[in-house]
Formats: C-alpha cells, structure tokens, sequence
C-alpha cells in the first residue's frame, strides 16, 4: 500500500495536522510536534494528545503513516558543547512527544560540523547523541534524513548515513527518510529509469531498504550536484515527472510515508491525486 501525504500544519494544535491532511485527500502525513523556530515548546495536553489520537482514526492513520520532523535548530552533531547540550536536550524532548503521540518515528536532518570539526568527528557526534536519546526513551526510531549537502551540513551521500547507523548501537531503532530533492542536488541523479535504478540499488547496497522509513516527494528548483535546497512542485524542477512514477509503481516504497515537502500548498491534493493516479498494485 502507497502512503501519500504532506507536510501539513500543525497550528493550532498538533490534534489538527490528521484534519490537515484528511483535507487534501492524504492517507499519510508530517507534521512538526512544536513550533519548529524555538527551543523549548510547553508539554503537550492530555486533551490534545486525545484529540490527535482521535483524529488519526478518524482519518485512518495508523503510525507507519505518520512522520514527525524535529526542530530545524537542533544539530546533533555540533562541535560546540553548548548547541550540543541543547540540542540532544531539545531531541530527547521532541522523541518523547511522539512517545506521547504514540507515533514510531521522528525524521531529523543529521547535524553540521560548521567548518570546526571533521566530517567523520560531526558523525562520531551525531551516533553518540541518538545513543544517548534511544537508552532514555522507547518505541520511536531515530530517522535521518539526507541532506542536499549545504553549507556544512553531513549527511549527503548514503556512505555517511551508513556510517552513522554503523556507530547506532540499537540497529532496530534508527532509519533512513530519503529526500529526492536533497538526493539530486546532492548528486544522485534520479532523471531516467536506468540512473533512478542504479541510485536505489547503491541504496540498498550501502544501507539497505530495510533502513528505508519514508521519503519526501520533492522536484528542485536547482540543478543537478549543486549542494542546495530548493524545493520545487513535483513536474516544475529539474528532476522532472518520471521520478515520482517510478517511485509510485515500486513495491520497495510500500508502506511508509511518502511526504509532499512541496512549496505551493495549493497544489498538495492535485499532487497526491496525481501520484496515486501512477500506482499500479
Ligand atoms: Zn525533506
Ligand atoms: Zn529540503
């Protein structure tokens, strides 16, 4: 089964993200559980624990088709010890809401070295921060999303990714989110067929599907192997229609979120239409 949703808003409270994509025709859906600009966010209500719950049945979402994503301040691999301290306080707190929410997983971009460390120390440094969250915590895996390799951002290619999870002590707790917009800037070219198979068969080779916990649908305002994200329309970038047919007709992306990250909400229902229109099982 295709799972197909958006990033949807959580504003107002994190009970309306289930309403927020029931909307658009989804039958998965991301959502931030705080507000993903600040540090510290107040605990969530029982009433608005209740409320989510409740509006995930109505919609039908069961956790595998749900993908919390973390704050964009929180960088588990900072060299410098007070980011580092109040990231890994802040992700602990942000892997518990989803304990709370009852959700199995939290997407989260790797971390950045800003030009201080090495590459392999800020992925020594992220390994041991998701040790230090998975010991304190149950239930929700560790999801790292790959990164369009901006800035000093790690996570870029699939050897690094692996490289974290290799350094994970519980293997049954950490995943992968691929993002096909980051892929491509970052130099997996996903045009054809043939280059789309050889990506996911290098994939598999380096972190294996079963790593695999859900992707993001994005087309990219730039080009291919320029290391910058810019997210586009699905159909309107440079990566081009193809891509997400052939996602859509592969039993490997069965069964986890497949997330619009798109920019124009407006076309959110149309996409997921769209891309439903391509699947064949
Ligand atoms: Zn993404
Ligand atoms: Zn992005």
């Amino acid at each position: 089964m295709k799972y197909i949703g958006a990033h949807v808003s959580a504003s107002g409270g994190v009970e309306n993200a289930p309403l927020n994509a029931i909307e658009i025709g989804a039958n998965a859906f991301a959502l931030f559980t705080k507000n993903q600009r600040q540090w510290k966010a107040p605990a969530l209500t029982s009433k608005s624990v209740e409320a989510f719950k409740a509006n995930c049945a109505k919609g039908g979402f069961s956790a595998a088709q749900i993908l919390p994503h973390d704050s964009y301040l929180i960088n588990l691999g900072s060299p410098e010890a007070e980011g580092y301290e109040k990231s890994r306080q802040a992700f602990l707190d942000e892997i518990k809401r989803c304990e709370i929410l009852g959700l199995d997983r939290l997407n989260f971009h790797p971390g950045s070295h800003l030009k201080k460390i090495s590459e392999q120390e800020c992925l020594e440094r992220i390994a041991e921060s998701i040790n230090w969250t998975l010991k304190q915590t149950k239930g929700v895996t560790a999801v790292l999303e790959n990164t369009a390799g901006q800035g000093s951002n790690v996570g870029y290619n699939f050897e690094q990714l692996a490289a974290i999870i290799d350094m994970v002590e519980d293997k049954s707790r950490v995943g992968v989110c691929i993002d096909t917009c980051h892929a491509f800037t970052g130099g997996y070219d996903l045009r054809s067929y043939e280059t789309f198979e050889s990506v996911f068969k290098h994939f598999d080779e380096v972190i294996g599907f079963e790593y695999l916990k859900g992707m993001h649908l994005n087309d990219s305002k730039k080009e291919f192997d320029t290391h910058v994200d810019r997210h586009a329309n699905l159909g309107e970038g440079f990566i081009g229609m193809p891509l997400f047919e052939y996602i859509m007709k592969d039993k490997r992306f069965d069964n986890m979120p497949l997330i619009l990250e798109t920019p124009d909400e407006s076309l959110w229902s149309e996409e997921i239409k769209l891309l439903r229109s391509f699947v064949t099982d």
